[in-house]
């Protein structure tokens, strides 16, 4: 039995103007894989997870999550649908604790909201919300640092409560963009064993990043882009080793 792929991009394009950002991207990720896209600065990365999470929409092609058609469709209809990102700068509200950060994201937008930040919760879906969130810190190591500020915790900190905010819904799938960017060793190693420990629950997660050597350890199918075009697909060892993508990092 073949499973279907959880998504499809199908001759993605993302053009600002004459700016061909993302130019004709093709592949899929597998259910329960971890795909890095990697590629030098301006390659298309960041702009293809914005266009897969509906924050800057496809100007052409076809993208596919669970067999239904989701080019144009807004972030609140995807997160709707299960599908959570991580950006590369961070986004923590300053003004609520750890906790209260977490809890946001459990919040897919199925629920009835009086405002844009007051989803109305009944008791029971509040402590439920409470012990997601708890549960996800734990998972981040970071349970203890439930009612700190974010602000007043380390940078690395920060971004593993950004990543705990986005599993807290157990999505389908994750889309992360850098999220080891500015962490020290260390911090990359625990980020590692954390994507790693996801994909072993089954979510399905792409990866955008930098450090070549932690997507080629971890990654089980890695995806090239230079100038907005797919350069090289498959896995990551081969894909590491290819010659257009040599070049395009240390030039011809
Ligand atoms: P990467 O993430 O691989 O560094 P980006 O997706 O950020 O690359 O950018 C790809 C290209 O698209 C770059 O040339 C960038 O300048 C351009 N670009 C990105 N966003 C916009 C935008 N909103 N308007 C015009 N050009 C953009």
């Amino acid at each position: 039995m073949t499973t279907e792929p959880l998504v499809r991009l199908d001759g993605v394009m993302v053009h600002f103007g004459g700016v061909k950002a993302v130019d004709g991207v093709t592949f899929t990720l597998e259910r329960g894989s971890l795909c890095g896209v990697v590629g030098p600065n301006g390659s298309g990365k960041t702009t293809l997870i914005n266009a897969m999470s509906g924050i800057s929409p496809a100007t052409g092609g076809r993208i596919e999550f669970l067999g239904s058609d989701t080019t144009r469709s807004s972030p609140f209809a995807l997160a709707r649908l299960g599908l959570r990102r991580t950006f590369q700068s961070i986004r923590l509200l300053p003004e609520l604790d750890v906790l209260a950060n977490v809890a946001l994201g459990a919040d897919s937008g199925g629920g009835q909201y009086d405002g844009l930040l007051r989803p109305r919760r009944s008791r029971t879906n509040e402590r439920r919300t409470r012990e997601q969130a708890l549960a996800a810190l734990d998972r981040v190591g970071l349970v203890h640092l439930a009612r700190h500020r974010p602000t007043d915790l380390p940078y690395g900190h920060q971004r593993m409560i950004e990543i705990a905010r986005a599993v807290v819904s157990e999505p389908e799938v994750l889309l992360l963009d850098e999220p080891v960017a500015g962490m020290s060793g260390e911090e990359r190693r625990q980020v590692a064993d954390l994507l790693i420990s996801l994909r072993a629950d089954g979510m399905t997660q792409m990866l955008v990043e930098h450090d070549l050597g932690l997507v080629t350890r971890i990654c089980d199918h890695l995806v090239a882009l230079d100038h907005g075009q797919v350069i090289a697909d498959g896995d990551p060892l081969t894909v590491m080793n290819d010659s257009s993508v040599r070049e395009a990092y240390l030039g011809p």
